[in-house]
């Protein structure tokens, strides 16, 4: 079984590509939703839980879960083999590596396993999702058709609380 983490706010057609391709390798995989570093994330965590949720229903061995504190722990409570994480570009790399070796010196019994997605997603990422729709622009394509309109919701309430 292999654990997905990160923060997912809001999940992205990206994530879901590594999602897909990790439910081909692994007989379970648990999406596990962190805290956001964000001082204010545009969801929260029951809200990202509720939209990953809906969008991984087709896949029969994937749940999700949220978890708090050191991820190598969640990992060896939920008796994890593997934590996979997505690789856009070389600009993921440092950070990645630094985390991967991290979690390995804190348990070298977990495996870190990187996935590449298809191309169209390797520029794609919450942030900017965020960005370009907080600007007005089109992000259909680029997250689940539930996303998009959760986000439309969310971020109109945002402008109507501080004009
Ligand atoms: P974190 O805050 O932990 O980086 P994210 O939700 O941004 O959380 O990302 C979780 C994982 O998914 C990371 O490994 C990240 O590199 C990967 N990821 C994010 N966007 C994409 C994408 N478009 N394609 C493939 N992997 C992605």
């Amino acid at each position: 079984m292999a654990i997905y983490p990160g923060t997912f706010d809001p999940i992205t057609n990206g994530h879901l590509d590594i999602i897909e391709r990790s439910s081909r390798l692994f007989d379970h995989v648990i999406v596990a939703i962190a805290e956001s570093s964000e001082k204010q994330p545009l969801f929260d965590l029951d809200e990202r839980a509720r939209l990953i949720g809906d969008t991984v229903s087709r896949f029969a061995n994937v749940v999700v879960e949220t978890f708090g504190g050191l991820l190598v722990d969640y990992v060896r409570r939920r008796g994890g083999i593997a934590i996979v994480r997505g690789l856009r570009a070389i600009s993921d790399f440092e950070y990645e590596f630094q985390m991967a070796l991290m979690n390995r010196r804190l348990d070298d019994r977990i495996e870190t396993v990187f996935m590449m997605p298809a191309e169209a997603y390797s520029y794609l990422s919450s942030r900017l999702v965020k960005e370009i729709a907080s600007l007005g622009g089109d992000i259909s394509g680029l997250v689940p058709d539930a996303v998009a309109s959760a986000m439309e919701e969310r971020l109109a309430s945002r402008r109507r609380s501080q004009p």
